[in-house]
């Protein structure tokens, strides 16, 4: 009899666990259902670019009908609400729900706040192409008011959290924003572009050599750093950091921080601080018939130390779960995941990032790295497609 196979998410894990348990599954052997939020895949890793006008939506937001036409794949656009391992059950917002025989949580990670206070309330964030789109909106809108208000705070944007997202963002917006003041009738010298960081540095994962690169280039082009300085309040548009100084601004994005997704956390399958615990095949440690991709599981490395969780884990722990479930119900053997790190890769803007890449670190910088990124977003896009022409 068919399986059911539910595949919760439809980011890098959840599309590649559907592309690749379609490639090994025929459909009257696998039932596949794949449930999300949003009517599209997203490539997030390129949401800062969207989030400063540099893309258009459609070459970030791929429309889940068009990748799975043909592949018979359902799709239910909708918001999970609970899931329930014990009675092999996913409910829906909208009241319907879905029974399974392997269920795959694939839903990703959710923006983590730290507790600080009026932070949630009073900041955009950068994990969806809605949001990318909301910050370009409003900080179009900003530089418009500032030319009535000649409000300081309206020409004062502040990026919390210098990790990858932030700096990416601030990146694009550095490239972007003297243009947008042009076109606003306002002069860019008013400007101030704030990164604020917790920590002594900014990209900690990258050679201080590089580190101090992204800074000159940033700083270049108006960049202000505040660095081991964590925002510890935000009361409207005042942003308070440790050493007591308040930045006013009437735009700040929060960058700060991602933790596992509260309703993996909380369905009663086994997490280690929010994010599910895995055995090598990428199954639930504490339910077997439940697979994981992607950031709401956490996969340990061999010295211990978890992954951090990225596009390219993700993405490799997706294939391995459709290939995975096939075999379980093939009585083939299941595959142990190995990861491949082909490096990390930085944007500093249009035309300019660092990254390390490889198993020894080379390191790039400049234009070698901004293509490089290019490059390994065109490879993801090219993988996809080659999986759909091998699904069944
Ligand atoms: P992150 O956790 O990597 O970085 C958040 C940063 O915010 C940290 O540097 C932290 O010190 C800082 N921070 C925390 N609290 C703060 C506070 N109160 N005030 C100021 N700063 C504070 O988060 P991220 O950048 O969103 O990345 C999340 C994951 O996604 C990471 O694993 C990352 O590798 C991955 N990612 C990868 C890429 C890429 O490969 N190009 C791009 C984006 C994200």
């Amino acid at each position: 009899m068919s399986k059911k196979i539910v595949i919760l998410g439809a980011g890098y894990g959840g599309l590649l666990s559907a592309l690749s348990a379609r490639k090994h599954l025929s459909a009257s052997e696998a039932q596949i259902t794949v449930i999300n939020k949003y009517d599209s895949h997203q490539i997030i890793t390129e949401l800062h670019r969207l989030a400063a006008g540099n893309v258009s939506e459609k070459a970030v937001a791929l429309p889940l009908s068009k990748l799975f036409k043909g592949k018979a794949i359902d799709v239910k656009i909708g918001s999970v609400q609970a899931v329930d391992p014990a009675g092999k059950k996913v409910s829906l917002a909208d009241g319907s729900s879905y029974d399974y025989d392997t269920l795959v949580l694939a839903l990703g990670s959710e923006t983590n706040y730290f507790g600080i206070p009026g932070l949630q309330e009073n900041s955009l964030t950068l994990k969806s192409a809605a949001e990318a789109n909301r910050i370009f909106a409003h900080v179009k809108g900003k530089l418009r008011a500032y030319r009535v208000s000649k409000n300081k705070a309206d020409a004062t944007f502040v990026i919390g959290g210098g990790g990858l997202t932030g700096v990416e963002l601030v990146g694009e917006l550095a490239d972007e924003l003297p243009g947008y003041c042009r076109e606003a009738g306002v002069d860019f010298n008013d400007v101030s572009l704030y990164l604020v960081e917790a920590m002594p540095t900014i990209l900690p994962m990258f050679s201080p050599e590089l580190i101090q690169r992204a800074v000159t280039s940033l700083e270049q082009r108006g960049v202000q750093f505040l660095t081991s300085l964590p925002i510890t309040e935000v009361n409207g548009g005042v942003v308070t950091l440790k050493d007591g100084r308040t930045i006013e601004t009437g735009t700040l994005v929060w960058t700060g921080g991602v933790q596992g997704h509260a309703l993996v956390a909380n369905c009663g399958i086994e997490v280690n601080r929010g994010r599910a615990s895995v055995n090598e095949y990428l199954q639930s440690v504490s339910h077997p018939d439940v697979f994981l991709a992607g950031d709401c599981a956490v996969v340990f490395g061999p010295e211990g130390r978890p992954y951090p969780p990225t596009a390219q884990l993700a993405w490799q722990m997706g294939e391995l779960v459709g290939a995975n479930i096939a075999a379980t119900y093939n009585g083939g053997s299941l595959q142990t995941f190995h990861p491949v790190f082909s490096g990390t890769l930085a944007s500093l803007g249009r035309k300019d990032g660092i990254g390390s890449i490889g198993e020894h670190g080379i390191e790039l910088k400049g234009a070698p790295a901004s293509l490089m990124k290019k490059a390994s977003n065109a490879r993801y896009l090219s993988h996809i497609e080659g999986l759909f022409a091998l699904a069944y």
